[in-house]
């Protein structure tokens, strides 16, 4: 089981960590963030998550810092 860790403190809502997910884990939330758009969040109920690291590497304010791998 993989999972990310998300701070929305972080997050600009530029949505691109929802493109990239292959899973598409990453929705936006119902916060308010900083720049006055909807924050993202991560979802995965049913421990889809491959840990492939995808959202942390194109988010530009390093919001995604952490993959976890539990294998
Ligand atoms: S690590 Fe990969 S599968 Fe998991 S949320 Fe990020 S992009 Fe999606
Ligand atoms: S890539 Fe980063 S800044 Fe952009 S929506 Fe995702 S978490 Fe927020």
């Amino acid at each position: 089981m993989s999972y990310i860790k998300l701070d929305k403190n972080k997050c600009k809502s530029c949505y691109l960590c929802m493109d990239v997910c292959p899973k598409k884990l990453l929705k936006k939330s119902n916060e308010i963030g900083k720049t006055g758009e909807y924050t993202v969040e991560f979802k995965d109920e049913q421990n889809l998550c491959l840990g492939c690291g995808q959202c942390a590497m194109v988010c530009p304010e390093i919001a995604i810092t952490e993959v976890y791998k539990d294998e």
